[in-house]
């Protein structure tokens, strides 16, 4: 029975790791931080990634937990909305909170071995497999390694080398944490903007707790990014002294949050997923950004095929070839995320009265 170790225990390695043990596998599943990682915004599930969660028998469930939000309304100093998007779909797209969605995936799971609190130090692959060594646990044995953790994958590092060659920085940074739901409309994602920076709350009818939003323009920063504190710092350099509409409030909630998500608005780009017997999944991938609002439908989507090729052939080489030609199309279009980030910060304040003008004039859906 092929042993695989998946490294990042969040929606691209769970998902695989469900799949290869229901194809009788046996996946080991190691995650650095001391449990799943529960914090985020909502997440978009549609087409191909709803009919996974279908087989998952997990479907029902999402839609239950899924999130109501209507729409977006741009919202002046005095909270009033200058110009609204309707946001409800047509029905082909699910929104659900990234930690309902994660939790909903590790209920699922059943033969995998859970390892938290480690992470993978370093690997040597020889004929028939790969020795891993851990930072904390023991060093073990396995088949195939994937990595399935992240923008800042270790795997990634480890066997393809240096981030810096696959990341591209799409002038952004972003943070996501909880928000006192009291700060938001109900149902609504209000978005207050200043030239170059946006501070939002999310707030889902369903949920008590809402969910503050921060974007800002910014070349590249150097920073830890497992530093918590490091994205605190930062988040409260660029936010602390603007004191129009709730970014105080926001700001203090996002401060308080241990579970706080801050990040560079990168891509991945890599001309293989795989080396010898490493592969990626998920972000470490192909991360099309949170821009693309398709980041867990391509987690999952990959996460499903990488484990049915590695079922529907003994040598892992196919599997990953397969599964790279079969997912690239579907990676190079969720990658083009055109002017979004654009429309939700503009650069000025000329560009705030452009974006505000035509939105009011869209149809609502
Ligand atoms: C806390 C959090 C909040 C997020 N919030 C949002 C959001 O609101 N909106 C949005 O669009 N996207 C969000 N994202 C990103 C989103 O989850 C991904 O873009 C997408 O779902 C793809 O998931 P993934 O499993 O490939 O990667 P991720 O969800 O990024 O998961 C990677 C996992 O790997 C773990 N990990 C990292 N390094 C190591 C290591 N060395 N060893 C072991 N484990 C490691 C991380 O702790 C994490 O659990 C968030 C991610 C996280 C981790």
């Amino acid at each position: 029975m092929r042993e695989i170790l998946i490294s990042g225990a969040s929606i691209a390695g769970q998902t695989l790791a469900y799949w290869l043990a229901r194809h009788g596998m046996r996946p080991t599943l190691v995650e650095r931080a001391p449990g799943p990682r529960m914090g985020g915004n909502g997440v978009d599930l549609r087409d191909q990634a709803i009919e996974v969660a279908e087989r998952m028998g997990i479907m029902p469930r999402v839609r239950a937990a899924a999130a109501d939000v209507q729409g977006i309304k741009f919202v002046n100093a005095s909270d009033r909305a200058v110009a609204r998007m309707d946001m409800r779909s047509a029905g082909g797209e699910v929104e659900i909170m990234r930690g309902d969605l994660v939790a909903l995936l590790s209920e699922a799971e059943s033969g995998v071995e859970y390892v938290f609190g480690d992470s993978v130090r370093a690997l040597a692959e020889d004929g028939d497999g790969v020795t891993v060594s851990f930072e904390q646990g023991a060093t073990r044995r396995f088949d195939l390694v994937v990595g399935a953790d992240g923008l800042h994958s270790t795997v990634r590092r480890l066997a393809f080398g240096p981030e810096q060659r696959f990341l591209r920085h799409k002038g952004h940074y972003f943070a996501f944490a909880n928000a006192d739901s009291a700060l938001g409309e109900d149902r609504w994602v209000s978005m207050f903007n200043l030239p170059g920076k946006m501070a939002g709350v999310y707030r889902s009818g369903n949920h008590a707790q809402a969910k503050a939003y921060f974007i800002f323009r910014s070349g590249l920063l150097a920073y830890d990014h497992r530093d918590v504190g490091e994205h605190k710092r930062l988040l409260k350099e660029v936010f602390a002294h603007e004191t129009s509409w709730r970014v105080r409030e926001l700001l203090d909630g996002a401060l308080d949050d241990p579970d706080l998500y801050f990040d560079a608005l990168s891509q991945v780009r890599m001309p293989s997923w795989s080396s010898g017997r490493v592969a990626l999944v998920g972000d470490a991938a192909y991360c099309a950004s949170p821009a693309s609002g398709a980041g867990a439908e391509l987690a999952i989507v990959g996460a499903y095929r990488l484990a049915g090729e590695l079922a529907g052939a003994a040598d892992h080489r196919v599997a990953f070839r397969r599964y790279e030609e079969g997912l690239r199309e579907l990676v190079r279009r969720k990658q083009r995320i055109g002017p979004n980030v654009r429309m939700m910060v503009p650069k000025n304040r000329l560009g705030m009265w452009t974006r505000n003008a035509v939105v009011s004039v869209l149809p609502r859906s």
